[in-house]
Parts: structure tokens; sequence; C-alpha cells
């Protein structure tokens, strides 16, 4: 056990110790704390049908049943660690910490064939790399260092779903990114933050786009990037000098495979394999029910709480010179249905303090205009299916927001 570890568990009592979270990250988390030789008493869960269950071994409970006693070890990888420290504090409960020493201190990945996760090796390792890239950059404040950057390149899509959590659906005139203007984000976006772990060319169907050459020829001019994946449904073979360009290490082909509707999948897959591009091809049967701008009528305490339990909520997302917090933010703005929302997004053309409008909605928000259209993105949203395809755009039924 580290020297770092042992502070943390000598000024605790060892006798209450709890994993909040469940899910894979959870199995992965709860091992990692009893290969480091540490006692666990029980599992907190905001997921209410959770509650009087089990979870690898362990009894589940709601935060309404945590202590000031109790030892907090925060098992989310999603961007909801601020919330549940709230829940904890709210609580008067002193000792919460992060997971990334007991990570580190494990064994991991050894027992990662022992766990039943829903996660191959390769995704487990990648969840659990960038939320180590995501505490570090945290201590490391004024860098501005961010986990990933969803980079919209068309609002145009060969296939449209009819729960696009991109909200695809309801465009009725879709355009595709004027390149000037993207290029010119990207360049005030690279030259402005230290550091982005993850870029994501995604559309629509970015593959549709005129300018994937151009958009990675901007991207490779810098340095302070990982990786460059790109998300496409598997319809569009793109032609051989793009194929080319996919051959940078750097760049990652993530085929999202909705069944018959993907029906150039298994030939992208095979075309990615044979020139040697580094690919994904993932057969996705299921999405959560996210698809829909409604107005919830919530209070904007409710919001805050959705705000806080949602997965996406610190996904910026480039759209028309715009970057945003999430991309429901995005498009619920590109789609004219948001209003006040001035403060939820910065314009990427200007360069006057820009990295500090970056960091205050990367870091500083805490709720958004347009939370109280969507649904949210959390562990207890309901479950739709994939790819199933709508012939007409659906009608927006909210003015505004
Ligand atoms: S393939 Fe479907 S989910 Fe993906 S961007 Fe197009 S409409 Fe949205
Ligand atoms: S609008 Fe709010 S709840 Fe919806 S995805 Fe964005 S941050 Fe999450």
């Amino acid at each position: 056990m580290t020297n770092n570890l042992k502070n943390n568990i000598s000024n605790s009592n060892m006798e209450n110790v709890v994993v909040f979270g469940t899910g894979n990250f959870g199995k992965i988390v709860v091992r990692a704390i009893v290969d480091c030789g540490i006692k666990i008493t029980k599992i907190c869960d905001s997921n209410t049908s959770n509650w009087g269950t089990f979870f690898c071994g362990y009894p589940v409970v709601g935060p309404d049943e945590l202590t000031e006693n109790d030892v907090v070890y925060l098992a989310t990888n999603i961007s909801n660690r601020k919330f549940l420290r709230k829940i904890c504090r709210d609580k008067n409960i002193q000792s919460v910490f992060d997971v990334d020493n007991i990570l580190r201190e494990s064994s991991w990945p050894s027992y990662h064939g022992e766990l039943d996760l829903e996660w191959s090796l390769d995704r487990a390792q990648e969840v659990i790399d960038l939320y180590l890239f995501d505490i570090a950059s945290e201590t490391e404040l004024p860098l501005l260092k961010v986990k990933s950057l969803d980079v919209v390149l068309t609002e145009r899509c060969s296939l449209k779903c009819v729960d696009c959590s991109n909200l695809m659906q309801y465009y009725q005139k879709p355009i595709g990114a004027e390149v000037e203007v993207l290029v010119e984000s990207l360049e005030h976006f690279f030259v402005t933050v230290d550091y982005v772990s993850e870029i994501r060319l995604i559309g629509g169907e970015p593959l549709v786009s005129k300018n994937v050459e151009r958009v990675l020829d901007t991207i490779f001019a810098y340095s302070n990037f990982d990786k460059i994946v790109l998300y496409t449904n598997g319809t569009v073979i793109p032609k051989e000098s793009i194929l080319k360009k996919f051959q940078d290490p750097r760049v990652w082909v993530k085929i999202s495979d909705y069944g018959p509707v993907s029906r150039k999948a298994q030939l992208l897959a095979d075309a990615c394999k044979s020139l040697n591009i580094n690919c994904i091809h993932e057969q996705v049967t299921e999405w959560e029910d996210v698809g829909r701008i409604l107005n919830r009528d919530r209070t904007l305490d409710q919001n805050k709480v959705v705000f806080g339990n949602c997965c996406v909520n610190d996904t910026l997302t480039l759209l028309h010179g715009h970057l945003y917090a999430c991309p429901f933010s995005a498009h619920t703005d590109n789609l004219g249905v948001l209003k006040n929302a001035e403060a939820d997004k910065v314009n990427l053309l200007d360069l006057e303090s820009l990295k500090e409008r970056i960091q205050s909605i990367y870091r500083d928000k805490d709720v958004l205009v347009a939370c109280n259209l969507c649904n949210g993105r959390d562990h207890i949203v309901a479950k739709v299916i994939a790819g199933v395809q709508t012939k007409l755009p659906l009608r927006l039924e909210v003015s505004s927001a």
C-alpha cells in the first residue's frame, strides 16, 4: 500500500467504507479496493431500483443512508463526481476519496477477466485512462486540460435515427459545417487549451462531409492532443486519400453498427484491417432514451440534479463556431429552441479571454438552460432500440426554453 493510500486510510474510520457507484466502473473499483486490503461495508447508489439489492456481494443503499462517519470512495467515471461530493458534503461526510490511487495501487488489469464486465479490456482501459486524466487535470489548474472535444462536421446524416441523441431527427434542412469557420474554431481551441485527450469527429455522419481531410490536417498541425476518433454509422466507405490519413496511429475509426441499416460496416472494418487503421467495430443495439426535445417543467433545483447526474455534462461540443458543454445544448441552440442561453456557449472565433470562457463552461456550470428540455443522461434513464429510422424529420413541439 502506498503512503498516499495509508494516509487516506489512517485518518478515517475504516469500519465504514462505502463505495458510491455501481455499473462496470463500480465493479472494477470494488475489486481494486479489496485488492488494496480495504474492507468494504456497503455500496451506495442513486438508482432507486438498486436499493435493497446486492452488488458484488455487498448490500446497496441509497444516499439517504450515508452517515457522517462513513468513508466514501467515489466509483464513478462520468462527470458527476462534483455532484456526488455535494451529496456527501450535505451529509457532513469528511472522508470522500476519488479512486485514482486505488486503481494505480491495485493489480489492475490482471483481474479484468474475473469481473463479468460488459467492457472489453481495451474499452475498460480507455475508460480508466480518461478517468485518471480527468482527475489529474483537476489538480493542475490553471492549466486547461480537457477530456474530449466533439467536433460536429455536419448536421447531415446518411441515416435518420428517430432517437438520435444528437438530435439529427429534428433537422428539416441539415447543412455541413462552414469549413473556414470550423478550421478557425479548431485553431483557436488548440492554441488556448493546454491539452485535449480525445478529439471526436462526429456528425450527423462525418464521412458525408467534404471536409474530413482539411479538418484532420488542421488537427495534425498541433501536438497537444492524444487521439482522434471518427464515429461512423457504417454506411460510407471513404475515398482512398481519406483512408490514407486514417493510417496515422493517432486516428481511430469507431464503427457503430446498427444492423442491416449499417450496410457497409463490415466492409469498412475489413478495409481498416487491411490498411492497418485503428478500428473498433461495435454492434449497438440500444441507446438511452435521450432523443426528444420536450419541455420538462422542472424547477431549477430539479434541473441541477439532472445536470449533476448527467454523463455528458462536460462533453465539449463544437458546432458552427461555438463551443457548448454538451451535444444536447449545442443542437437545441442550433435548432433555435433556446433563449437566454448565451452564458452556456463560447464563441470560439473571439480569442479574448477564451481560456477563462472555456473553463467556465467546462468546469463551473451546475445547470444549463437546455437541461429543462432534456430527459437527462444518467444510469436510470430508460433504453430504446438503437438505429430505428424515421422517414420524416420530427416536428419541434416546444417553441423555446
Ligand atoms: S447515424 Fe443515427 S445516431 Fe448517428 S448521427 Fe446519424 S441519425 Fe444520429
Ligand atoms: S442538456 Fe443537461 S441533462 Fe441534457 S445532456 Fe446536456 S447537460 Fe446533460
